[in-house]
């Protein structure tokens, strides 16, 4: 800490002045205390600069075009002398990788690796306010469609990877920074094939990518969830067939009509809960956090009379909840018909299923066929499902560290542990013994959160800096001697 301190005030020393003087007066979404300290806005004013210019980089995926965003990093790290190694994936598609070694010879089951994507989901440019690649700022904001996912946590990564090298901070374990592509599709540019050809460039026995977030309510930081397990997705095609024919003389075996019945039951199917131990820690840790009323139902959520009622209520309460309780599926996509005036013989919809870690997709499979009942629809499974990996351990130093450092930064808000119910790159690295956990380390309120993916996706400054501040002290805490 102490090197890093006096290697990055050094830096500020030869900052100018005027940088310091253009911090934003307003600082939405977090409380006034966002940096206490020079050090932490001269890096994340440089950070910012990083970010503005990686959104500037359209890395919508598809088709992702990573290789150039790639090759910015790689320059920026060139320049401090930091030699980076751009990994192809496929023609346009690669991820890049860093490393700032501890001692001559490595020791890959220490290693800690700073993860984040480049590539972005696509935006619909007509329901953006700004221009989605624009990096506007406005009231204290950064719009850009990755401004939260995931180009915030890539520059954030990239601005505590450089003050370590800057710093020339005594490091403990090998750090490597990790920027991978083609995370938002998981396709044959993503970290599974980063995986099984450069295994041995990000080998390491911790990680920290996003997953979790730091939640803000009326606010104030309510609690930090630290991803430690996701769930599963699959795909099933509901399948419904009839005899086609002229509209005019409708017939019993309509294809469209069994496939509304059968979505309609499956739209209002609720799996039975099954708590996980990380969801049972997490709400354990949550009660007391909400009010006494829910608090109350979160309380009884395993208890033999209410427990049933307490499951619903909480369900009910959030959607986020209900997800992290149950399997969840959810119809996507419907697909019928040819003319207005034909029957067709085919109607198809599209369920995405998101199972808790540890269950089965042929028990969800067979759950929604007793549902259905009937002989003309069939469910099919698709390809490339999810892949269900062990979750990171609760009791690791790594753990340990960042729920000690974000419960300091945070007011004393507590970590608690979470599992997604959306999917990151780390189930791959779980997959290969990696202590993987998710946190996007920027408060963030509700309204910002659901602009992910969505429309006008922004970030507030203020959360910004401090969120490069509270990464540099998990990282410096865990990989720098003392
Ligand atoms: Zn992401």
């Amino acid at each position: 800490m102490v090197q890093i301190l006096a290697g990055v005030a050094a830096l500020v020393m030869a900052a100018s002045l005027p940088v310091a003087a253009q911090v934003a007066p307003e600082r939405p979404g977090i409380p006034g205390n966002a940096s206490q300290t020079g050090y932490a806005s001269a890096m994340a004013k440089e950070a910012q600069g990083w970010l503005a210019d990686l959104i500037r980089i359209n890395t919508s995926n598809p088709p992702g075009n990573e290789q150039i965003a790639a090759m910015y990093i790689a320059g920026i790290l060139a320049k401090e002398g930091i030699k980076a190694e751009i990994l192809d994936l496929m023609p346009g598609r690669s991820a890049v990788v860093a490393r700032l070694r501890s001692a001559a010879m490595a020791d890959p089951s220490k290693a800690l690796l700073l993860v984040a994507h480049l590539d972005t989901v696509p935006v619909d440019k007509s329901r953006w306010s700004v221009d989605p690649f624009g990096a506007v700022v406005k009231d204290g904001y950064l719009y850009g469609r990755g401004a939260i996912d995931d180009k915030g946590m890539l520059a954030a990564n990239l601005a505590v990877f450089i003050s370590l090298k800057r710093s020339m901070a005594h490091l403990n374990r090998d750090v490597i920074f990790l920027a991978t592509a083609d995370e938002e599709t998981g396709g044959d540019a993503s970290i599974r094939m980063l995986i099984a050809k450069h295994w041995e460039k990000i080998a390491a026995g911790y990680a920290i990518n996003e997953g979790g977030n730091v939640f803000l309510k009326n606010g104030k930081v309510q609690y930090t969830g630290v991803q430690a397990s996701e769930k599963v997705a699959f795909n099933v095609a509901v399948i419904a067939r009839g005899t086609s024919g002229h509209a005019s003389q409708p017939t019993k075996d309509n294809p469209v009509v069994h496939l509304a019945a059968a979505v309609a039951k499956i739209g209002n199917y609720s799996a039975p809960v099954h708590l996980t131990a990380i969801v049972k820690r997490y709400f354990e840790g949550l009660a007391p956090l909400e009010d006494d009323e829910i608090g109350k139902w979160i309380r009884s959520m395993d208890s033999a009379d209410r427990g049933e009622h307490a499951q619903r209520v909480i369900s009910d309460a959030s959607p986020l909840w209900n997800a992290m309780l149950r399997d969840t599926i959810a119809p996507t996509v419907l697909t019928a018909g040819v003319a207005n005036n034909v029957i067709p013989a085919e109607a198809r919809a599209n369920l995405n299923v998101r199972l808790l870690p540890g269950d089965t997709i042929d028990v969800v499979l067979n759950e929604l066929k007793k549902l259905v009942n009937d002989p003309q629809v069939r469910l099919e499974l698709q390809p490339n499902a999810g892949l269900a990996a062990p979750p990171s351990s609760l009791e690791s130093d790594f753990y340990a560290v960042i729920s000690k450092v974000v419960t300091q930064e945070f007011g004393g808000a507590p970590a608690l542990p979470f599992q997604s119910t959306w999917l990151t790159d780390s189930a791959q690295l779980r997959l290969h013994n990696v202590q993987a956990y998710g946190l996007v380390p920027f408060p963030l309120a509700q309204e910002d959160l659901r602009r992910m993916h969505g429309d006008d996706e922004r970030i507030p400054l203020a959360a910004f800096d401090k969120g490069v501040e509270v990464l540099a002290k998990i990282v410096t805490e865990f990989a720098v001697a003392h």
